[in-house]
């Protein structure tokens, strides 16, 4: 059966289009009113800079789980200092791809890549990078909170001692890093308290906050929202908003309104290949593909 709404149908008043588009891709959902509010309003969608640098460009990527590949021919542009969200139903390998960003995925034995992510010049892919210098330049939050169990202050201090830092220096990195991940004021008087009695939002920020602090390039984040409640969650979103004025942010989230909300540009998966890739609003108001369509309209997934 062809799902695919029948455009003709629609009225031709140019002004009502982004309403008119996004209210009809979702027919008879409750939430359209909701998703149309954020895609057209969205921060995100209103600072996509046209003429960003590209900061990696993926090219013809397939990957495998030992026989078993999981990604196919993916090419894609992570476009710098913009979010670039990547949505699409479970095993369609999105976080198999933001691992291969940061060669997390070689943590694996018997995987294995193809293809080119090329980040100034280099191939990340290739077997002369330093892996340990390209996570710190490449940095991963990931989906629940996994702070080290050591105080506030020394999980933000980690990489810096591995970076070797001096004392002051790490001194002043713990307290930027912790005001840029918005987390410092609730947690500046209690910096030697166990990280672990923070609330889940805030283990969430503390780990962006590690993550920062070694002053990556590219922050990678693995649906950073799925384990906390719908408060937590803004104040992420927020700050993803904040951090992509000077990190380059790549975001999984199977959340399409998160990904409406945060991001300049959305990459749409689905068994391995990526189906679409355009900016945010295009992507939700305008799908080029039926596939694409029928998953932001809740027909699967
Ligand atoms: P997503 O993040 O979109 O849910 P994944 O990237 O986790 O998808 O998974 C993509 C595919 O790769 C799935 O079929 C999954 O079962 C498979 N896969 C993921 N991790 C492994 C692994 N460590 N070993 C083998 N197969 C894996
Ligand atoms: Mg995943």
């Amino acid at each position: 059966m062809d799902t695919r709404l029948n455009r003709s149908q629609e009225p031709a008043s140019p002004n009502s289009d982004q309403t008119r588009v996004v209210t009809n891709i979702i027919p008879d959902s409750p939430s359209a009113k909701a998703l149309k509010r954020q895609v057209v309003e969205t921060n995100a969608a209103k600072y996509l800079n046209p003429e960003a640098d590209i900061k990696i460009e993926v090219k013809h990527v397939n990957f495998y789980y030992g026989e078993k590949q999981a990604l196919y021919d993916v090419t894609l542009p992570v476009t710098e200092l913009q979010v670039t969200a990547l949505i699409g139903p479970s095993g369609c390998g999105k976080t198999t791809f933001l691992r291969s960003l940061n060669r997390m995925n070689d943590l694996i034995p018997g995987t294995r890549t193809e293809g080119e992510a090329i980040m100034d010049e280099q191939n990340l892919y290739d077997s002369a990078i330093d892996v340990i210098s390209l996570r710190q330049r490449v940095g991963m939050v990931f989906q629940r909170p996994n702070p080290f169990r050591k105080s506030i202050f020394d999980n933000v201090a980690y990489g810096l001692h591995i970076q070797r830092k001096s004392g002051q220096a790490i001194q002043e990195t713990v307290e930027q890093s912790l005001r840029e991940a918005a987390l410092w004021d609730e947690v500046k008087d209690r910096l030697k308290s166990s990280a672990l009695g923070l609330s889940g939002g805030q283990q969430q920020r503390l780990c962006i906050a590690r993550a920062i602090a070694v002053r990556p390039e590219v922050i990678l984040m693995d649906e950073p929202c799925a384990a906390l409640d719908p408060i937590a969650t803004l104040k992420i979103e927020e700050l993803i908003t904040e951090l992509s004025k000077e990190y380059t942010i790549v975001i999984v989230t199977h959340n399409m309104q998160q990904a409406a909300r945060v991001s300049h540009y959305t990459g749409f998966f689905l068994n391995g290949r990526l189906v679409e890739y355009a900016p945010t609003r295009e992507l939700f108001e305008r799908p080029k593909k039926k596939e694409t369509e029928d998953y932001i309209s809740g027909r699967f997934g």
